[in-house]
């Protein structure tokens, strides 16, 4: 088994998408979960690399969400484009992140992804409600570097 399998089994990854699904259905805001076996620079930094390399910022009304995990040292960013971050408490990303390490820390990933694409879909919710004709600007599949 591969680490970045060992990390989200199969099913585990058909959740997590549901989960994107399903918070997207509420918001014209796009999340995305990106997978990566390891990282040795600053992780924040990278993140943010794989945030453009995803045209994340892209978005219609900036609004579109990362997760970035590097997988092997189980470090992880969560990181909102313009948009959103504008909007939402200084201490919000903060939070969620504080809330996915609970889960992470129990060894409960595909829950502690779910948990953190949760709270970024309320956010994302209150702020961008989903309107007639949105599109999925953004893929809802785990992509991996
Ligand atoms: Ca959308
Ligand atoms: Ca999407």
């Amino acid at each position: 088994m591969s680490l970045l399998e060992d990390f989200l089994s199969a099913d585990e990854e058909s959740q997590v998408i549901e989960a994107i699904r399903h918070a997207e259905n509420r918001t014209s805001g796009e999340i995305r979960v990106h997978l990566e076996k390891t990282w040795d620079g600053d992780v924040y930094e990278h993140a943010l690399e794989i945030f453009y390399a995803l045209k994340m910022d892209n978005t219609k009304q900036q609004n579109g969400v990362l997760i970035y995990v590097a997988v092997e040292k189980r470090q992880f960013v969560i990181l909102g484009d313009k948009g959103i971050n504008d909007l939402v408490d200084d201490d919000f990303w903060n939070s969620t992140r504080d809330h996915i390490v609970e889960h992470f820390k129990m060894g409960a990933y595909a829950k502690g992804l779910i948990q953190g694409i949760k709270e970024a879909g309320e956010a994302l919710s209150n702020f961008f409600p989903w309107e007639h004709g949105d599109t999925d600007e953004l893929d809802n599949s785990i992509s991996r570097g």
